[in-house]
């Protein structure tokens, strides 16, 4: 579930759920069994001969869709996912310029990585057809927690980079590895308004704020009161299964229908299995809520740690997706580098394993599984205390 054991047998405390993947907790007992029991009737065969799993799943995860989100194509991972749903929006709206955030994630195929806006994730190779606009970042953007101001650089973007119409924006709602960064209130529906007005498709990238993780709700977007034209994701959505999704509406996917589309593993028996035993779990223990009362707990509990320690510049997120951000002085926002890998270590050496991002490496990124109980809360906040009391 929510803990981890190492050679030797000692218990650690997880707090960060295989970056954001591990959602109903390590070795669920259903989530195995499904898996298992599927493996044993049949492990693959391809797409083409259907059977229930797939198309099971495909019909669960829609109905956790708004609007006409009804159309769900399987992939092996998030970066797979995301590079189909560029392409997509490519083909449906014959444009090629695609925007999407500074300080995104996206992947690290030839599109994706395009699309990921933090240099130390893109390599020296050819990357063409994305623009980046300004982070609607509350705590380090210009514009502090002015969405409509940010969103004013994707009109302008359009106007002055692009002939003026194109192929979509692409964007989580709450960033993940560029250190869980929540994007300014307003920004969404502003920017989702100027991207339909120049002809683009809205895509979220849930890969880390889906699946009931930010608690209030399901999906990370309707956190901002939006509804995309194209959904992706990953991780949560297998439990640590290799598995990723694009869903969208039959108008969209038809786009496919132009071409032969097909992905060798995606949609296999045993990950739809797995990820049907997924969504099962989440509601039959309700983790959503879980997520919902103990995260906002778990940030009520961080934001005290805030007031003893100077160190700590910014605590923010929803639900289990909570950022720290370490700073040397409060001011300037100097990232506290050396400091939080100090901190990290120290951390998993009193029994609790923690993630750490943002651009700079300086935030915690606290993405437990969703099981995660007040109390494993109480013991994680007295580890970082004794951790950051001891820098
Ligand atoms: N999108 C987001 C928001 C992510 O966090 C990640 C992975 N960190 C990806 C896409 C890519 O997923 P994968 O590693 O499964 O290709």
């Amino acid at each position: 579930m929510q803990y981890l054991f190492d050679e030797d047998g000692r218990r650690y405390l997880d707090a960060f759920g295989g970056i954001a993947t591990v959602c109903c907790g390590h070795c669920h007992p259903d989530v195995v069994e499904a898996i298992v029991n599927q493996a044993k009737r049949i492990q693959h065969s391809t797409v083409l001969y259907l059977n229930h799993a797939i198309a099971d799943f495909a019909e669960s995860l829609a109905s956790k869709m708004p609007g006409d989100l009804k159309i769900v194509f399987f992939t092996n991972s998030g970066t797979e996912a995301n590079e189909l749903a560029l392409m997509i929006a490519r083909l449906y709206t014959g444009c090629n310029d695609i925007i999407s955030l500074r300080n995104g994630y996206h992947g690290n195929a030839a599109g994706t990585m395009g699309a990921t806006a933090q240099s130390n994730w893109k390599f020296n190779v050819v990357q063409t057809g994305v623009h980046h606009a300004l982070n609607p970042d509350p705590y380090r953007g210009a514009f502090g927690s002015d969405g409509e101001k940010y969103a004013r650089d994707v009109q302008e973007i359009i106007e002055f980079g692009t002939t003026g119409r194109v192929a979509g924006f692409i964007s989580e709602a709450i960033q993940g590895v560029g250190g869980i960064v929540e994007l300014a209130p307003g920004y969404l529906p502003a920017a989702y308004d100027i991207v339909r007005k120049a002809g683009g498709l809205c895509i979220a990238d849930e890969v880390q704020a889906g699946v009931a993780r930010t608690g209030s709700h399901f999906w990370g977007f309707e956190g901002h009161g939006v509804i995309p034209d194209i959904v992706t994701m990953a991780k949560g959505i297998g439990n640590g299964i290799p598995i990723g999704a694009v869903v969208t509406t039959p108008e969209i996917a038809q786009v496919l229908t132009r071409r032969s589309y097909f992905n060798t593993f995606g949609g296999n028996p045993v990950s739809t299995a797995g990820g049907h035993a997924v969504l099962k779990v989440l509601e039959k223990e309700k983790l959503q809520e879980n997520a919902f009362v103990v995260g906002s707990y778990l940030k009520e509990q961080l934001n005290k740690l805030k007031e003893k320690h100077d160190i700590i510049g910014d605590v923010r997120g929803k639900g289990f997706l909570l950022g720290v951000e370490l700073v040397t002085d409060r001011e300037k926002k100097t990232p506290a580098k050396a400091e939080i890998s100090h901190v990290m270590n120290h951390m998993k050496d009193m029994g609790v394993l923690v993630g750490k991002g943002g651009f700079y490496g300086n935030v915690f990124r606290i993405t437990p599984p969703l099981c995660f109980t007040k109390e494993d809360s109480d013991f994680f906040i007295d580890v970082m205390d004794i951790a950051l009391s001891k820098l």
